[in-house]
């Protein structure tokens, strides 16, 4: 999503752009991921580049491959793929007499004067540190690592993990699988939404009508849902956060009949803490009968099914881990090398973070989308990419004109936005006391914890005292 937004806009400007892809296709986390149920709880018409919305949408949610047909679809439609090369895992990529250079594993070596990281976030799957997982006799496998035309039907399935994958996965497991065991460590809040077809009529009007799409998109009401919902995360002692609170323990108090089950289902924690779940049927399907919801602990695997600490055996034909990623490792494990010679790993040594989640001192012309410390939460990447592009693109001009050839965040600049940045992080919901992959390994979210308006004020226009401006020669400018 990031990279062809970043190829589209760069050629937009008349600048020379090369796209490295290493898959064969197009699409990021949506051809990675593939799992029963994948759907973006983003609105689809949200989760739409602002130049290409897409009348066809089918619904008000999209699944999983219909938002991948959609970029393949963006992709063509902007003649992108000549500018793709496939194939090209970048191994290793160095600032060299004032350029980048990218090695790919297929021995390739490619140059340019700036380096655009749009790897995105959730890419390197999290494996559980559980024993005997190795000893499963059926098919196991992570939900972002789907085995393709495997058969479900009348399976007994157990799935690991309730985050938003999880949950989409019982959610559509319940009607396929005979009999679906979902552990979960820790239960999670559920933020009941509508989902709805969008109908023949309907797509009719958003094809001749450009502003009934925009309607949708840039809906007052649900903006400001979006701006209320990061009030909440960043005040949890405000009304927008009770309010929050107050959805969820009523979904749970009304949508679970079963006294136990709901028991079950109650997390001790407080709502949004983890990234807050939307769905349209969790608790409907995990009432169904084939559903079977497992809190005790696990203890192990082992050849027939999942073992808990009470020594009950859960006899599963598939095992499917649907427990998360690194989120830490953006860019990484590839390693980009900077001026002063030193690895992003060393940079991040304490914890991954760029100024304004764009630009890392001692690293010139590179910049990231979607990097540490963006915005995250229930909000459509696709808008926060774009204002970051709008921010990068304007730095850009600077090489573009010539008054800079070098450009990176100062020192000082840095600095002060991680103290600071820190310091609000430590106040949001995040830190209110839950596991998430939210947090750093100090614990501190690693999040933009200040107000959406803040987000786009300070994307709007850098602030170029923030950076450290050199010209070919090497002078310092700022
Ligand atoms: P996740 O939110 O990190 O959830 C991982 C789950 O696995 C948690 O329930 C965790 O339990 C559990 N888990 C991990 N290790 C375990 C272990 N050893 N034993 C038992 N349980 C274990 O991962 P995710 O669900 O894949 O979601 C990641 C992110 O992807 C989401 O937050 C979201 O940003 C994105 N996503 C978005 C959508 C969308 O619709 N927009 C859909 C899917 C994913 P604990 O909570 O106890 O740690």
């Amino acid at each position: 999503m990031a990279g062809l937004l970043a190829a589209i806009r760069l050629r937009e400007r008349g600048d020379e752009v090369i796209v490295l892809e290493k898959g064969d296709e197009i699409g990021g986390t949506w051809r990675d991921n593939r799992y029963l149920g994948l759907t973006c709880d983003v609105p689809a018409h949200a989760y739409t580049y602002s130049f290409a919305p897409n009348p066809d949408w089918s619904r008000y949610f999209a699944s999983g491959s219909e938002i991948l047909d959609y970029f393949r679809g963006v992709t063509d439609r902007f003649g992108l793929r000549d500018l793709i090369r496939f194939g090209q895992d970048v191994v290793s990529t160095r600032w060299i007499d004032g350029g980048w250079t990218a090695e790919t594993r297929s021995g390739e070596t490619y140059r340019g004067d700036v380096l655009i990281a749009a790897t995105g976030v959730l890419h390197y799957p999290r494996f559980p540190e559980i024993a005997g997982l190795e000893n499963f006799a059926g098919d196991c496998f992570h939900s972002a690592q789907w085995q393709d035309g495997i058969d479900l039907a009348g399976k007994r399935v157990a799935v690991i993990g309730n985050g938003s994958t999880g949950v989409q996965l019982v959610s559509a497991l319940a009607d396929v699988a005979g009999h679906v065991q979902h552990f979960q460590r820790s239960p999670q809040w559920i933020m009941p939404v509508q989902d709805f077809a969008w109908s023949a009529e309907e797509r009719e009007r958003f094809r001749s009508d450009p502003e009934a799409i925009d309607a949708i998109r840039y809906d007052p009401e649900y903006i400001a849902n979006v701006r209320r919902f990061n009030d909440a995360i960043i005040d949890p002692g405000s009304d927008a956060m009770t309010l929050i609170e107050s959805f969820v323990r009523d979904h749970l108090e009304t949508a679970v009949t079963d006294p136990e089950l709901r028991e079950k289902l109650r997390p001790d924690y407080r709502a949004a803490c983890k990234r807050l779940i939307y769905s349209p049927s969790y608790y409907e399907k995990v009432q169904s009968p084939n559903v079977t919801v497992v809190r005790e602990g696990i203890n192990h695997v082992e050849p027939a099914g999942v073992r808990t600490r009470d020594g009950m055996l859960h006899h599963s034909d598939v095992l499917i881990l649907a427990t998360g990623f690194h989120a830490d490792r953006f860019v990484r494990p590839l390693q980009p090398v900077g001026r002063a010679g030193q690895s992003l790993d060393q940079a991040w040594e304490r914890r991954a973070t760029a100024y304004l989640a764009i630009s890392v001192p001692e690293f010139p012309n590179f910049f990231m989308l979607n990097g540490p410390t963006g915005p995250v939460g229930n909000f459509s990447l696709i808008d926060i990419a774009e204002a970051q592009w709008g921010y990068i693109d304007q730095l850009l001009d600077l090489l573009r004109n010539g008054s800079a050839s070098e450009i990176s965040a100062s020192h000082a600049a840095m600095d002060d936005y991680e103290q600071r940045r820190i310091a609000a992080a430590r106040t949001t919901v995040f830190a209110s006391g839950c596991s998430s992959w939210y947090l750093d390994a100090e614990g501190v979210p690693q999040c933009w914890p200040w107000s959406f308006d803040r987000f786009f004020e300070e994307m709007s226009r850098p602030d170029l005292g923030a950076f450290d401006l050199r010209n070919t020669g090497g002078e310092d400018q700022s």
